[in-house]
């Protein structure tokens, strides 16, 4: 776990309303797994399976968990990057599973993506200035002198300079070229963006640059976050609320202060032990979690966490646990979640 690049920065994100923006009711995805000479379906990998959640308008929902959990494709699902297997997610109580054509056209102008790397989804024989534009062109928004001047505008915005649309991907360093993808995400002014580990890639100094972006343009443009990353430390910077997935589900979901203040799973306990507190007064007691994480081609039966926690009991390979509202807004998928001693509450935070 890299240290938190805003440690000494951290204030509240901005306060969202309480109207629902995006709700995701049961949603799973599966990805073929194809053997034999005829290369036939022989299983399935259940990236996700059955996860469900909402995220207010001006929210940033903090979606967490390691590598393979099944984050990045509940993003690349909700924007129709990649087809359902089941549920919904509704966009203003429209399910966006059920648009096609048009109307799926006009919805992905107000949802759109940063991806971790943006160098890989810009074109690197164009101009990024033309990669800008591509989104409005293929809107037939504004005129081509409007689009240039969109362009420019939004380039401003993101803190780069006119001249920088007409130079290639090549030329700009890891933070410029995610300062482009945000850039490409905006000039659409969409509603609601997901953020797929957008700082992940960039070196700690320039990751508070863009988060401190992310948080401005927020503000500025009304915009709603799902900001999926692996770094519990920069989760905390940017969230309203937090929501921990772990082999395609999602185990414990809460406001960011209850998450990181009184994490209720064992397996959110775990992750926050490893997060460096800036303060050489607390203790921490690292928590070390036994084995690798499952695959989920074949997930272990019952609480699919239980191989690697160390509070399973015999029961909790049977019994699959559905999330349960321990506290208010705080949601927890664990069988004994009550019953965990208050040390293994305040791993993070160490002893007074
Ligand atoms: Fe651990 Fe059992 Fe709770 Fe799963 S249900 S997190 S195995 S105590």
């Amino acid at each position: 776990m890299s240290p938190s690049p805003v440690a000494s920065t951290a204030a509240a994100p901005p306060q969202p309303n309480d109207t629902p923006l995006l709700q995701v009711e049961d949603l799973a995805n599966y990805y073929p797994v194809h053997g034999g000479v005829l290369r036939r379906v022989v299983a399935w990998v259940k990236a996700v399976d059955g996860v469900s959640f909402s995220i207010n308008e001006g929210e940033t929902l903090g979606l967490v968990g390691e590598s393979g959990c099944g984050k990045t494709t509940v993003g690349k699902t909700i924007l129709r990057l990649l087809e359902p297997r089941r549920g919904a997610a509704y966009f203003r109580g429209v399910n966006i599973f059920d648009l096609q054509g048009k109307e799926l056209k006009a919805l992905r102008r107000e949802m759109q993506i940063v991806f971790q790397d943006p160098f890989s989804s810009l074109d690197p024989r164009v101009p990024v200035g033309q990669s800008i534009a591509e989104g409005l062109h293929i809107h037939g928004i504004g005129t081509r002198r409007e689009r240039e001047q969109m362009v420019i505008d939004m380039l401003r915005r993101v803190g780069l300079e006119p001249y920088h649309a007409q130079r290639y991907p090549h030329e700009f360093s890891g933070g410029q070229r995610q300062r482009v993808g945000i850039a490409r995400a905006l000039v659409l002014r969409p509603k609601f963006i997901v953020l797929d580990e957008p700082v992940s890639a960039l070196d700690v100094s320039i990751q508070a640059q863009i988060l401190n972006l992310l948080r401005d343009l927020q503000e500025e443009f009304g915009l709603t976050y799902l900001f999926i990353a692996h770094n519990l430390a920069v989760v905390e910077h940017i969230s309203n609320r937090v929501a921990v997935m772990y082999l395609g589900k999602i185990v414990e979901i809460a406001d960011r202060d209850a998450i990181f203040q009184r994490p209720l799973h064992p397996y959110t306990q775990a992750l926050l032990s490893a997060v460096p507190v800036p303060d050489p007064t607390v203790k921490r007691e690292r928590i070390i979690l036994p084995g690798d994480v499952p695959s989920p081609l074949n997930p272990p039966s019952g609480c699919r966490f239980h191989p690697r926690c160390p509070f399973a009991r015999p029961d909790c390979a049977d019994a699959e646990p559905e999330l349960r509202e321990l506290e208010p807004g705080h949601w927890v998928a664990c069988h004994y979640a009550e019953d965990l001693g208050e040390p293994t509450r305040t791993a993070r935070r160490g002893a007074a």
